[in-house]
């Protein structure tokens, strides 16, 4: 599976943190202690930080969860329950963990909600264009033309009773990069309500969940990044409390040739890289495996069509196009602030 790289989805760190920032050295019991730890998994930039609370051992588990499902999610590692899936394409079902068999099954029905804008299928086609690995690689006509047939999130075919899945064509190849840091986020929320930890800010890659409000009872800020500026500059913030707030954007990862943008999320129907208008997209939803999911696919339709999915899904989005004009859907409006 890939990741993207960077997080360019940074927090606006309040007021609030930084004047209290001695405090939560010297009072390790109070609201606004903090734990922080920052690292490379998933093939991205992490970081979590925990409130509240003077104790390393809900952020290991956490960090353990990562792994765990680094380990079972991940397309490069060997051994990996979707790199045995791929290497038994056409060939065996395989016996998946609980854990990707639901998230694999929860990426088939996203890919059928959204007609096919995002297809978990689509690593034939990552993989032929290697955006961040291979050197400015555009593929001819019919090297894309052939890995298309290949992607087709229909021909995953399911055993519950087995809990294996299989892919029906040789060549075929599953891709969670889309949706596992999402889940992951999911995953650290989970683990550390489970010790009891009531305000949370986590950022995986940027996908940012926050457990609860800020420890002074207010909601987080959460900025959107400027698509065109490489980190730290923001166009708007949403303020959330318990919330997932998930961005796809085509400056993640990506070159530039002869004008043209080529980036990492493809559009399965064309074969390439999407070219919706858009640079990139934030969803904000109650839970981040589908934020995730959803701003990829949201990004691949681009601002119409993708507000048509949104309404069926039930999630608030904020579009940001070619020439830095914010869209914010519907109900986007209390918690929502453009800058500048
Ligand atoms: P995200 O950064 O969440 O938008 O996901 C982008 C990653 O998902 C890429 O690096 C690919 O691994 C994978 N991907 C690219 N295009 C698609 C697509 N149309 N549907 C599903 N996954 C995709
Ligand atoms: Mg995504």
């Amino acid at each position: 599976m890939e990741f993207s790289h960077v997080a360019f989805i940074l927090y606006l760190v309040s007021s609030f943190f930084v004047h209290t920032y001695g405090g939560w050295m010297s009072s390790k019991n109070s609201p606004d202690h903090v734990i922080e730890r920052s690292f490379h998994a998933l093939g991205t930039a992490n970081n979590i930080r925990i409130f509240g609370r003077d104790d390393e051992r809900p952020m290991d588990l956490a960090y353990a969860r990562i792994m765990e499902i680094e380990d079972r999610m991940s397309a490069f590692k060997r051994g990996s329950d979707v790199w045995a899936l791929n290497s038994n394409a056409g060939v065996a079902p395989v016996r998946l963990h609980d854990d990707t068999f639901d998230l694999l099954k929860r990426a088939v029905a996203f890919s059928r909600l959204s007609d096919g804008a995002f297809d978990c299928t689509i690593r034939p086609l990552v993989e032929l264009w290697g955006i961040g690995i291979k050197k400015n690689y555009i593929p001819s006509v019919q090297e894309i033309t052939e890995k298309m047939a290949l992607v087709c999130y229909k021909d995953i075919v399911f055993d519950d009773g087995a809990m294996s899945a299989e892919l029906t064509e040789k060549g075929q190849a599953i891709d969670l990069g889309g949706i596992a840091k999402g889940y992951a986020a999911d995953e650290v929320k989970r683990v550390l309500a489970g010790c009891g930890i009531e305000s949370a800010l986590i950022n995986l890659g940027g996908n940012i969940v926050a457990l609860g409000g800020r420890p002074d009872g207010q909601p987080w800020r959460i900025g959107i990044q400027n698509p065109l500026v490489a980190a730290g500059e923001y166009l708007a913030v949403v303020s959330v409390v318990d919330k997932a707030v998930v961005t796809s954007g085509s400056y993640e990862r990506y070159f530039i040739e002869e004008g043209v943008r080529y980036h990492h999320i493809l559009d399965p129907r064309a074969g390439r890289p999407a070219q919706s208008g858009l640079l990139s997209v934030t969803v904000v939803c109650g839970n981040s495996t589908d934020a995730d999911a959803l701003a990829t696919a949201l990004f691949v339709l681009g601002c119409d069509n993708g507000m048509e999915l949104l309404k069926n899904f039930g999630g608030k989005a904020v579009f940001i196009d070619e020439e830095l004009q914010i869209t914010a859907s519907e109900g986007m409006t209390n918690n929502f602030e453009k800058l500048g």
